[in-house]
């Protein structure tokens, strides 16, 4: 039997599946449909959901990959951190490179800087723009119209890269 989770919802009017990237097979029924309707839709559509699931690549982002990488990531994404905080005349507290699933970057309140690793698999553009992105939020942090003229001071490319970097898919 395939795992799968049920939603309800008030809106929708039939059963219907979802298949994740991550393989998660999500089943929404309208709210006052009973969960058998669920199970007995799943096993009826077991061959399609079992063809789709095959169809996801497996997400390369494992742990052990995790480990091969790191030190490699952490040399090359703390290389050109330190050479844009120079260059924007910025200054962080801490930088950690982590195995993050949903974030590529990230800047907290106490000026830390936080990047996922996989950020070393992306194009060296991508990857300027990604940490010019979080050093500039240790000037505002918030996403407002000043924040992306700083932005764009050093990454003049700076919405195309938005728009590349969205297609990439963290996880
Ligand atoms: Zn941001």
């Amino acid at each position: 039997m395939i795992s799968y989770t049920i939603k309800k919802s008030p809106i929708v009017k039939r059963v219907s599946i979802r298949i994740n990237a991550d393989k998660k097979v999500v089943v929404t029924i309208p709210r006052y449909v009973p969960q058998y309707v669920a199970k007995q839709f799943v096993v009826s559509k077991q061959d399609w959901i079992q063809e789709q699931l095959a169809k996801i690549p497996e997400n390369i982002y494992t742990q052990q990959h995790y480990l091969e990488h790191r030190d490699r990531a952490r040399g090359i994404i703390t290389a050109r951190v330190v050479y844009w905080a120079e260059v924007m005349g910025l200054s962080y507290s801490r930088l950690s490179i982590r195995n993050t699933t949903t974030r590529w970057g990230s800047c907290s309140s106490k000026r830390n800087l936080n990047f996922s690793y996989r950020l070393m698999f992306l194009e060296p553009e991508l990857m300027d723009y990604v940490v010019i992105h979080e050093l500039a939020h240790l000037v505002e942090m918030n996403h407002s119209k000043s924040f992306w003229n700083i932005v764009s001071i050093y990454c003049p490319d700076y919405k195309q890269c938005k728009i590349e970097l969205a297609q990439q898919h963290i996880s």
